[in-house]
């Protein structure tokens, strides 16, 4: 199953509505790529991890 990050999950002042789908990985990867450029965020293993707990499992739509 996919994982799932959705920007709108945390508040910010951007009213940023991004959402990220794929492997746990990828999803880790890419979602801190843009917390770092976007959200001005600190990549580091905090980060990641408080990305990574984060992750939803993604309800497949067309079943
Ligand atoms: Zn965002």
């Amino acid at each position: 199953m996919r994982k799932k990050i959705d920007c709108r999950d945390y508040p910010s002042e951007m009213n940023c509505t991004l959402v990220i789908t794929g492997d746990e990985e990828e999803v880790v990867r890419a979602a801190t790529e843009h917390a770092v450029s976007v959200h001005g965020h600190t990549d580091g293993p905090e980060l990641r991890e408080q990305i990574r707990s984060s992750l939803k499992n993604e309800i497949p739509q067309h079943a």
